[in-house]
């Protein structure tokens, strides 16, 4: 079986479960910064040779297609996709019990392959076959759809059912990665192999956390698990490790992990108070480098750094290209970008003005519209600069704050329309992401502190050379040198300032940095923005990138 060649010379591999994985733009099995992570991690672990097996679900439903009316009001079409045509279907097949059933699953693999001839597999579960009675070939449809049954019998098929594919298939495990606790139950599964050896169990156990909030856990009542889940293994088992009062995954994936890391220094740091008593490390996030720097940097990269892609720590050296190629670069990308929002929105931006970029998922805790705190301030900049602004992002379905937030903007766009340029791009996604983290020229992040356990898009945007101005939070607070690298926006991480002396500080900071120090270095300062770029690829690109992440989960975590 070629698929499992690489594990088989004596060595066990590493199998990475997350519920959502990027992939590619047009596989819709992701909903944002996470499965991005899953992607870049799988990108990196096949370019550095990493025994690595990845396992997600097929999700043929995706999370959604995002359409905007004139008034910003988000709905979602379904974004079918078709594996059989991307992915190959195996003809192993394995079972779980869900609500007293046998329900089937099996696998499509989509093999990521590295240049470097390193290849790792992908298996995308999938419940949707004849085999299967109509409510259960459902359950691989819908990434973040439905209620907590959808959920639990998900994450059913994505833990158990992926721990059985795994051994169906042949592979030799000897590293269980979680990507966050939706995965917690493979662990369940290896305590009911193992004849419940917890420390057996633990030692194989990975889990990153994600998650800063314990509201945002994934939680179920004992009765649904015991209607849906059943006794995979004795219930006092699963109330020992996963919580007395309900089934807490995140408390499951801490309980039997014996490697427990957040996704930069400060979310560890927090995280830390959020689960005493666990030891949490941090091993903090990191992008693809191939896959987020765009055509025009590539080039040039390719011609003065050579071998950068493989070992982006090359990039600390961008200092030997001149300054006038990396603005031409950054030109390019720009222009790119613009014709993009001309095709999309029919706004014709102007390539000369300060562009700010804005895109994430859209959820309160991101706040998009803290830009718009002082409509009359942000009005006088432009008035007296001139500034554009590009937004995109999705709001989950059933996140009311997030649509409403889209609105908002929506509304503020209108508002300003004869004094700023601005755009909000539909159904933002992979391709989009890489065009606006390259196209713009700042890039902003006014997330509500500690909200953001790492954030990844600002490390995108660094590799194409676009500025950073962000709130003190997640990766940033390891990336900001002040001047150098980019911009801060409110107090330092830790200090005990009130929620509004906290808000009052940003927005000064929002709109006087805007003011006196970002636009006049871009209109009237053009060789301290291009250190600026500078120091954005050698300082942050070559060490916010996946392969170091990767690296070091290999040195701390999986060997
Ligand atoms: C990179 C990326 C994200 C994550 O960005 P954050 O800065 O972590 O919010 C989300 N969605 C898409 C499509 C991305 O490419």
């Amino acid at each position: 079986m070629t698929l499992v060649n690489r594990f088989d010379r004596n060595r066990a591999g590493i199998a990475y479960f997350s519920m959502e994985i990027a992939l590619r733009g047009d596989i819709p099995t992701y909903s944002g910064g996470l499965g991005v992570l899953a992607g870049d991690t799988v990108r990196s672990a096949a370019d550095l040779n990493v025994p690595l097996v990845a396992v997600s679900l097929v999700s043929r439903k995706g999370y959604f297609k995002q359409k905007l009316r004139q008034d910003g009001e988000q709905t979602e079409l379904p974004a079918d996709w078709d594996p059989a045509k991307t992915a190959e279907e195996l003809p192993t097949k394995v079972s779980v019990k869900i609500k007293g059933r046998d329900v089937l699953i099996r696998a499509y693999n989509y093999s990521v392959s590295s240049p470097k001839g390193g290849t790792v597999p992908v298996l995308l579960l999938d419940t949707d076959f004849e085999a299967n009675p109509p409510e259960d070939r459902t359950i691989t449809h819908y990434l973040y759809g439905g209620d907590l049954e959808y959920r639990l019998k998900q994450e059913i098929v994505l833990g158990v059912g992926g721990v059985r594919m795994l051994d169906a298939l042949g592979f030799k495990i000897s590293r269980y990665h979680m990507n966050e606790g939706h995965s917690a139950l493979l662990a369940l599964e290896l305590l009911r192999q193992s004849q419940l050896n917890v420390d057996r169990v633990k030692s194989m156990c990975i889990f990153t956390t994600h998650t800063p909030v314990e509201a945002a856990f994934d939680k179920f009542d004992y009765p649904l698990v015991e209607r849906v889940l059943g006794e995979l293994v004795p219930s006092e088992i699963i109330r020992r490790y996963g919580g007395e009062d309900r089934l807490n995954m995140t408390l499951l994936a801490l309980n039997l992990s014996d490697y427990i890391n957040g996704v930069s220094k400060s979310y560890g740091e927090y995280s830390a108070k959020l689960f005493p008593g666990y030891k949490v490390h941090a091993i903090t996030n990191g992008v693809h480098s191939f896959t987020w720097t765009c055509t025009h940097f590539k080039r040039l990269f390719d011609r003065y750094l050579p071998g950068w892609a493989d070992e982006p720590s090359l990039l600390t050296r961008v200092g030997i290209i001149p300054d006038e190629l990396i603005l031409d670069a950054h030109r390019e990308a720009k222009e790119d970008l613009f014709a993009c929002i001309k095709r999309m929105t029919g706004v014709e931006m102007d390539p000369k003005v300060l562009t700010i970029g804005f895109a994430r998922r859209a959820t309160g805790y991101k706040r998009p519209t803290l830009i718009f705190s002082d409509t009359d301030r942000l009005r006088k900049i432009a008035r007296r600069w001139g500034i554009q602004i590009v937004f995109g992002g999705k709001s989950h379905p059933k996140d009311e704050t997030g649509k409403r937030m889209i609105k908002e903007v929506f509304w503020h766009i209108r508002e300003l329309k004869d004094e700023i340029k601005m755009v909000y791009l539909e159904d933002y996604d992979l391709d989009l992401s890489k065009m606006m983290v390259a196209g713009v020229d700042v890039w902003l992040n006014t997330p509500q502190p500690p909200m953001e356990a790492s954030g990844t898009s600002g490390m995108k945007a660094a590799h194409n050379g676009v500025l950073n101005f962000s709130v003190l939070d997640g990766w940033w607070v390891e990336g900001w040198i002040e001047g150098v690298t980019g911009w801060s926006i409110g107090p330092r991480p830790g200090e005990k300032i009130s929620p509004e002396e906290r808000n009052l500080l940003e927005r000064e900071d929002l709109y006087n940095k805007l003011n006196y120090i970002i636009c006049p270095t871009f209109y009237e300062g053009v060789d301290s923005w291009a250190t600026m770029m500078q120091n954005s690829i050698s300082i942050l690109a070559s060490y916010f990138n996946s392969h170091r992440m990767m690296r070091r989960y290999v040195t701390e975590a999986y060997l």
